[in-house]
């Protein structure tokens, strides 16, 4: 039996062709992954775009080519957290923003977002892309208070035990409102990530967000 299981693909993705946000490189990367490990009948013309996750699966399957893929992790789980099981919620957090960021460096290589005219169907498809990410990311948010404030509950409850190095969902509702101010004003773009002290793995995930590294393309 193989060891790797196919990947099953949800029913919740963006209408856009895949091809508006991969090279023609990437796309037949992705095309032979759908493939092969899907096991979807598809090619580049009826290949459908990713959600998240399974962006997420398909740069990891790439190798080392592509730190920002997360894999399974072992991160410390916060006591009440019976919900994550390959991801801790931090890493899941970052596979939404890396696939939103992912989606929009095509897109800002298209003149996204401020483009108000001239805008043809390729930007459409990316701009349709972009939105979804947003949403993706928007409705894994709802979910993330909800079990963030079950932790804060827990922890009143149980005053005794420290949870603070926890890959808590609480920790994430930090990281969020972080990334909603790095991403919401487009003037901090060009200054430096802030530095945030509190884990080794926020760190890294700020040096990920970094500029420099937005090039899927031309880092690869
Ligand atoms: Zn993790
Ligand atoms: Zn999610």
């Amino acid at each position: 039996m193989p060891k790797r299981l196919a990947v099953i693909l949800g029913s919740l993705r963006p209408t856009s062709s895949p091809k508006c946000v991969f090279s023609d490189e990437h796309m037949t990367m992705y095309v032979t992954w759908l493939q092969q490990t899907c096991k979807l009948n598809v090619d580049a013309s009826n290949a459908p775009f990713p959600n998240a996750r399974e962006f997420n699966a398909f740069i990891r399957a790439q190798g080392p080519r592509y730190p920002q893929a997360r894999s399974h992790c072992q991160h410390t789980r916060h006591p009440n957290d019976q919900f994550s099981k390959e991801y801790c919620p931090v890493c899941l957090f970052q596979i939404h923003t890396n696939y939103i960021k992912f989606i929009n460096v095509a897109w800002e290589r298209i003149g996204g977002p401020w483009k108000q005219t001239e805008a043809d169907e390729e930007y459409a498809q990316v701009g349709r892309a972009h939105h979804f990410a947003r949403m993706e990311l928007a409705n894994h948010m709802v979910q993330v208070d909800a079990l963030a404030e079950q932790e804060r509950a827990w922890n009143a409850q149980n005053p005794k035990v420290e949870t603070s190095g926890a890959y808590s969902h609480s920790r994430v509702q930090e990281m969020y409102r972080e990334w909603l101010h790095l991403t919401s004003a487009p003037e901090t773009k060009r200054s430096p990530p802030k530095k945030v002290t509190w884990t080794d793995d926020t760190k890294e995930y700020t040096r990920r967000s970094g500029p420099d590294e937005m090039d899927w393309e031309y880092n690869a």
